[in-house]
C-alpha cells in the first residue's frame, strides 16, 4: 500500500471521514454525518454525477428518507414517472401483476424515477450549506495508506497530482468494481447470474400508451424485456443469456430489431430504427456478490462495493442508502468523539449484511426460476407455482412490494449513541 504510493505533491489533508465515491452511497453518509457537524470530505473521481443507464428507481424507504430530511420540496420536480406496479406479461398477453406498490400503507406507494445524477447534484448542493462538508470532484483515490494494520488515509490524484487526505475512518463507497475493496485485500465473493441487460431508450411520443404506469416485463420466445416509462423517454432493458451480446451483435442489428418488436407494444414499433448504431446499446454485466468482511481498523466498505446487486427489483440504489443510514446510526457518535472502534465498524456489517443476504437470496431464485426458465424456452412461458399462489392471495400479495420497498429491514435515521 504506502510502499507503492506515488511521491506526494502535496502536504497532508486531514478530515475525520474520508468517504470515497459520490454515489447514492457515499453522498447520503456524507450528507447525514455533515449534518451532524462530523467533518466529512467525499472524494469523487469523475467531474460530475452523469452516468449512462444509471439506477434511477427510488423506492419507499429512499423516499422516506429524503422526507425526514426536509428534501422532499427538492427531490419533487426531479420525479419523472411514478410507478405503481411491477407486471410480467407473456406473448399470449397473460398478465401476472408480482409487486403492487400502489397497495402498500406507505407514505410513498409507488417507485419515483428520479435520474440518479440530478438526486446526486441536488444532495451535494444541499450538503454545501453544512460547514463540515467538503467535496473534491476529479480526485481519484489510488491508494491506502496503512500504518500499524489500521487505515489512517488514502491517495488521491486531482489535477496530475498526487494529494494525500488523513482520517480517523475511510468508506469505500467506490461501487461494485471498487478499488479499495481490493487495496484493503477484501474478495468480493461472486456468484454466476444467467443473464446480462442490454439497456436502450426509444423516444415518447404524445399519444403513447399513457396506462403504462408501471414496470412491465414482457415475455416472448426465449426473450425477455424489461419496459417503463420515463415520462421523456422509453427505458427499455433486453435481457440475454449471460455472453449472448457477442452473438446478437455479430448477427446483425435487423435481427435484433426483429427480436425486440416481438417484445415491444405495438405503440413502439414505430421507433425501433431509432436504434441504428450499437453505440446506442449499454451492456450491463449483470453480477452478483458480496464480501465476507465489511470492515478493517480505520476502514469500512458500504454500497455496491461491499455487495454488488442483480437489477431485479431496481434495488442496488436503495440498498447503498440504507447501508449509508445505518452507517451513519452506528458512527456519527464514534466520529464526532474521534474514536470509531473496530466494534463500531461490525455493528454497521451486522446491521445490513442480513438484509443484503436476503434480497440477494430472492434476486438468485427469481434469475433461475424466471429468468434463465424464460429465456430457455421457445414455449409459452409458466409463472412458477408461488408466484401464482402469492398474487391470488389479498394477504400474500401486499408482500412482494413491501419486501422490495423496505427489505427485511428498514433504516431510519436514529444516531445511536455507541
Ligand atoms: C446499468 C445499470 C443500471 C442500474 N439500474 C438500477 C435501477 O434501475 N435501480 C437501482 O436501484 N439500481 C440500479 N443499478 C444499481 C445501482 O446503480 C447501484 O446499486 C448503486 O448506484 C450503488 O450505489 P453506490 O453508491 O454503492 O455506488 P455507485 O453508484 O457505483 O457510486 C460509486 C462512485 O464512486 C466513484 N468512484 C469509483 N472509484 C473511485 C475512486 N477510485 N476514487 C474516487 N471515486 C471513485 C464513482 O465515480 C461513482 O460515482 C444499476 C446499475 C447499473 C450499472
Amino acid at each position: 500500500m504506502t510502499n507503492n504510493s506515488p511521491p506526494v505533491a502535496n502536504p497532508a489533508g486531514k478530515t475525520s471521514c474520508c468517504v470515497v465515491g459520490g454515489g447514492p452511497a457515499g453522498m447520503v453518509l456524507a450528507y447525514l454525518l455533515a449534518m451532524d457537524g462530523v467533518d466529512v470530505t467525499l472524494l469523487e473521481s469523475h467531474a460530475d454525477f452523469a452516468r449512462e443507464f444509471r439506477g434511477d428507481t427510488f423506492h419507499a424507504s429512499s423516499m422516506d428518507l429524503i422526507d425526514d430530511l426536509g428534501l422532499l420540496e427538492k427531490l419533487d420536480p426531479l420525479i419523472l414517472s411514478r410507478l405503481n406496479q411491477l407486471a410480467f406479461t407473456t406473448r399470449s398477453g397473460k398478465s401476472l401483476t408480482m409487486a403492487k406498490f400502489s397497495g402498500m400503507k406507505s407514505r410513498f406507494p409507488y417507485v419515483a424515477i428520479v435520474p440518479q445524477a440530478e438526486f446526486l447534484t441536488m444532495l451535494s448542493e444541499e450538503a454545501k450549506s453544512f460547514p463540515s462538508f467538503k467535496i473534491q470532484m476529479q480526485a481519484n483515490v489510488q491508494e491506502l495508506i496503512e500504518e500499524g494494520g489500521e487505515i489512517v488515509g488514502v491517495h488521491y490524484k486531482k489535477n496530475d497530482q498526487v494529494h494525500e487526505l488523513r482520517a480517523d475512518l475511510v468508506v469505500a463507497a467506490d461501487g461494485r468494481a471498487s478499488r479499495l475493496r481490493k487495496k484493503a485485500g477484501i474478495e468480493l465473493i461472486t456468484e454466476a447470474p444467467p443473464m446480462d441487460v442490454l439497456w436502450f431508450r426509444l423516444p415518447h411520443r404524445t399519444g403513447d400508451d399513457e396506462q403504462k404506469d408501471g414496470v412491465e416485463i414482457r415475455i416472448g420466445s426465449g426473450t425477455m424485456m424489461v419496459l417503463l416509462g420515463r415520462g421523456d423517454y422509453w427505458q427499455c432493458g433486453f435481457i440475454v443469456l449471460k455472453g449472448a451480446y457477442h452473438d446478437i451483435r455479430g448477427a446483425g442489428l435487423g435481427k435484433f430489431h426483429q427480436e425486440i418488436k416481438e417484445l415491444l407494444p405495438v405503440f413502439l414499433h414505430d421507433r425501433i430504427k431509432e436504434i441504428d448504431d450499437w453505440k446506442k446499446i449499454a451492456v450491463l454485466a449483470v453480477q452478483v456478490g458480496r464480501v465476507n468482511k465489511w470492515h478493517r481498523p480505520g476502514f469500512l466498505l458500504i454500497g455496491d462495493a461491499a455487495h454488488v446487486m442483480s437489477p431485479i427489483g431496481g434495488v442496488g440504489i436503495n440498498y447503498a442508502i440504507q447501508d449509508a443510514v445505518a452507517a451513519y446510526n452506528y458512527l456519527s457518535h464514534p466520529l464526532s468523539s474521534g474514536s470509531v472502534t473496530d466494534e463500531n465498524l461490525a455493528a454497521v456489517q451486522k446491521r445490513r449484511e442480513w438484509p443484503t443476504k436476503v434480497i440477494q437470496g430472492i434476486q438468485t431464485m427469481a434469475q433461475k426460476r424466471i429468468v434463465k426458465a424464460a429465456l430457455q424456452t421457445n414455449e409459452e412461458f409458466t409463472f412458477p407455482l408461488p408466484l401464482r399462489i402469492i398474487s391470488k392471495l389479498p394477504l400474500l400479495n401486499k408482500l412482494p412490494a413491501w419486501v422490495l420497498a423496505y427489505g427485511v429491514r428498514h433504516e431510519t435515521i436514529e444516531k445511536r449513541k455507541s
